[in-house]
C-alpha cells in the first residue's frame, strides 16, 4: 500500500501516519522528520534547510525530491510506504510520478486554522524518533517522555504561533493545489476534521475501505 497524507501543519498526519504504519508493517517516510535529524546533526542538507525551516517556508524542491528518491530505494520501502509531509508542491509530486510512482489514496485532511493553531501549540514532538503527541488530546503515558523510545519531548522550534500561520499560508498557496493534481488520478479522498482521534482513524479506514 502506497499513502501520502496531505494536510496543513497539526491537521493529523501525523498521527494517523503511525495508525496505519502499525496496521500495515509499513514506514512512514516524514521529510520534516528526515530535516529535523539533518538540521540536528548539522549535515549539508540540514545546513541548507534550516533557516527555510524557521521562518515556515519550504525547503527548495530539489533538495526534497534528492531526499524522497534515496529514502523510497531503501529495502523497507518494498512493500509500501506512508508520505507524511511530501509532496508539499506540484513539481514534488511531479517529480515522483516521473520516477514511475503512484499511490493507492492521497488523504487529505481538512481541518480549520482555529483548531490547528490550538493542536500546534498543545504539540509535543520527539527529539530522538520524531513521534508527536498532544498535551491533552493524546498525551504521553509519562511527560516529557516519548512512549515509543523513551525520548525527550519538546516543542518544536518551528511550532510558535507566527511560523505556524506562516506555514498554513504556504500549505494553501503551494499544496493545496495538489488536491486537483490527485483528483485528476482518481485516489483523493477527504477526511474531514472530527472530534476524536478515534473517530478520525473510523474515517480514514473507511476511506480506505477497510
Ligand atoms: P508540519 O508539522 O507543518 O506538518 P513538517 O514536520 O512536515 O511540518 O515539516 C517541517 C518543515 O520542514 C516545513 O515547514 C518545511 O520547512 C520543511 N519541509 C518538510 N517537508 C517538506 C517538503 N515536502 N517540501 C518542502 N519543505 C518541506
Amino acid at each position: 500500500m502506497k499513502l501520502i497524507m496531505m494536510g496543513p501543519s497539526g491537521a493529523g498526519k501525523g498521527t494517523h501516519s503511525e495508525i496505519l504504519s502499525r496496521k500495515f508493517s509499513i514506514p512512514i517516510v516524514s521529510t520534516g522528520n528526515i530535516l529535523r535529524e539533518a538540521v540536528k546533526n548539522d549535515t549539508p542538507i540540514g545546513l541548507e534547510a534550516r533557516s527555510y525551516m524557521e521562518a515556515g517556508q519550504l525547503v527548495p524542491d530539489d533538495i526534497i525530491i534528492g531526499i524522497v528518491a534515496e529514502r523510497l530505494a531503501a529495502p523497507d520501502c518494498a512493500n509500501g510506504y506512508i508520505l507524511d509531509g511530501v509532496p508539499r508542491t506540484i513539481a514534488q509530486a511531479e517529480a515522483i510520478e516521473a520516477a514511475g510512482i503512484f499511490f493507492d489514496a492521497v488523504l487529505a485532511f481538512d481541518v480549520p486554522d482555529e483548531i490547528i493553531l490550538e493542536r500546534i501549540t498543545g504539540r509535543r514532538t520527539c527529539t530522538k524518533c520524531g513521534r508527536s503527541f498532544h498535551v491533552t488530546a493524546n498525551p504521553p503515558k509519562l511527560e516529557g517522555i516519548c512512549d515509543g523510545c523513551g525520548g525527550e519531548l519538546i516543542l518544536r522550534s518551528d511550532d510558535s504561533i507566527d511560523t505556524v500561520k506562516k506555514r498554513l499560508e504556504v500549505f494553501y498557496a503551494r499544496t493545496s493545489p495538489l488536491g486537483k493534481f490527485y483528483d485528476d488520478r482518481g485516489v483523493l479522498k477527504k477526511i474531514s476534521n472530527q472530534p476524536t482521534i478515534e473517530a478520525t482513524s473510523k474515517i480514514v479506514m473507511e476511506a480506505l475501505g477497510i
